[in-house]
């Protein structure tokens, strides 16, 4: 039986749905269609981020009224909308920024305009981030920074970074950090590539030798930035989920493993890839197929809790599930490609491009396994906050940053 709470909900969401089909009939995309314009008209009237306030180029709708309009979008191949849950910097912004900074910057991240990266992990401090040693000393109406930071992405090309940095150390380890949006582009800064297994350059170090930056890029409050990162990491985590979840929406194929009667499979690239190397009908590969889509399936389901939870305004730990289910999906799908072809996985390079692709993918893995949390740290927030465990012992908990042993 519907409740009054339901129906209301109910009314609210259609009005929104009809709103946004009406926009999307008024704005629409042909191959002629310049798509930066088309994107700038859509930020501008609140349906790339329709959760946001008005004022911070949204519609002010309610998180599950917003998400209810995602299906007004969602079968186009058009791209820019849902920001409120996938634009991680702009998400940040809005929460923490002030409102001068929101409106400086707010616009043109939603538009893509601005490159961005993540200061967070240090040599001695990536699990544990309240670790940080980088430290910012004020002077006057700005901050200068010295430290280093590694393993960041996007470093090179970016124009700003999310930056934790450590501004009063005799305070315990999670409190006397700052967060600060940093202009990367200044001489204080030095980007350095990485290269990783796989071959890849994605990482860098990046060194702060008395780099500056203005109070007014401060988000949240003086000595309070672990609540700024710990939401930012959280945003992180779910835009994760909801990013792999889109992808495999639009790849999603409809095809029988035995007939030619129709039904979900787990992957079509392995199947064919087993079916063209004559390895189908192997039962251990089939196995490992339905398990590959089992574990799919199940994890579609964890979504679908973690998206409810969400568009209830609360932030879920069901989303740490998702990250972690995709780390073991993808280095199983990695190894099972390379059990497809057998001794050819060991080979690579042009010649052999199916090997060399097999290879990628098992290394590649590590990168879902790592990065934003590891599968370690995912399990014990599930542990913690799902499962209800008691807490790891902190050895340095209350006591003052500056008298802590650090490694690094
Ligand atoms: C693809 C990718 C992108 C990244 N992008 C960025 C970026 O843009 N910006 C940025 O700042 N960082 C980035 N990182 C760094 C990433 O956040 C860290 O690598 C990660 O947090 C782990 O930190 P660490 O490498 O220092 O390992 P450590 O924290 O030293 O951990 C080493 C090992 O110990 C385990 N471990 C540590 N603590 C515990 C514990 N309490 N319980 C159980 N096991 C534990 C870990 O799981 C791991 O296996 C990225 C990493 C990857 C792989």
């Amino acid at each position: 039986m519907a409740s009054a709470p339901d129906d209301s909900f109910d009314q609210a969401a259609a009005a929104a749905i009809a709103e946004a089909q009406s926009w999307l009939e008024a704005h629409p995309v042909t191959p002629d269609t310049d798509r930066k314009a088309w994107l700038r008209e859509l930020v501008d009237s609140g349906w790339s981020a329709p959760s946001w306030p008005v004022e911070e180029y949204g519609r002010g709708l309610a998180p599950k009224v917003a998400r209810a309009t995602d299906q007004v979008f969602r079968p186009t191949d058009l791209t820019g909308w849902g920001q409120d849950v996938t634009n991680l910097w702009a998400a940040t912004i809005t929460t923490w920024a002030r409102p001068e900074l929101k409106q400086e910057m707010l616009r043109d991240l939603l538009l893509g305009e601005v490159d961005m990266c993540l200061l967070y992990s240090e040599p001695g401090a990536g699990s544990d981030l309240a670790s940080v040693q980088t430290r910012a000393e004020r002077d006057g109406d700005e901050w200068i920074v010295n430290g280093q930071k590694v393993w960041t992405s996007s470093g090179r090309q970016a124009d700003y970074g999310f930056l934790i940095s450590r501004t009063d150390s005799s305070q315990p380890k999670h409190r006397g950090m700052t967060f600060f949006l940093i202009p990367m582009k200044q001489p204080g800064v030095e980007v350095r590539p990485l290269r990783q297994a796989t071959g890849d350059s994605r990482f860098n170090e990046v060194f702060l030798t008395d780099a500056r930056v203005a109070d007014a890029n401060m988000l949240g409050d003086l000595n309070g930035g672990w609540h700024v990162l710990t939401s930012a990491l959280a945003y992180e985590r779910s835009v994760m989920g909801v990013t792999q979840k889109r992808k495999k929406q639009s790849a999603e194929v409809v095809r029988d493993l035995t007939s030619e009667k129709s039904a979900p499979v787990p992957d079509l690239s392995l199947i064919e890839l087993a079916t063209e190397r004559g390895v189908v009908g192997d039962s251990g590969i089939r196995q490992d197929l339905m398990r590959l889509h089992s574990w799919r399936t199940v994890n579609a389901w964890n979504n679908q809790r973690g998206k409810a939870a969400l568009s209830k305004g609360t932030s879920s730990p069901v989303v740490s599930l998702g990250k972690l289910a995709m780390s073991r999906m993808l280095h199983f799908g990695g190894s099972l490609q390379a059990e497809i072809l057998g001794s050819e996985a060991m080979l690579g390079g042009e010649d052999h491009p199916d090997g060399a692709d097999a290879t990628y993918a098992m290394l590649n893995a590590f990168f879902t396994s790592i990065g934003g949390g590891t599968d370690q740290i995912q399990r014990n927030i599930i542990g913690e906050r799902i499962l209800g465990l008691p807490k790891e012992p902190e050895v340095d908990k209350g006591v003052p940053f500056s008298e802590v042993r650090i490694s690094g």
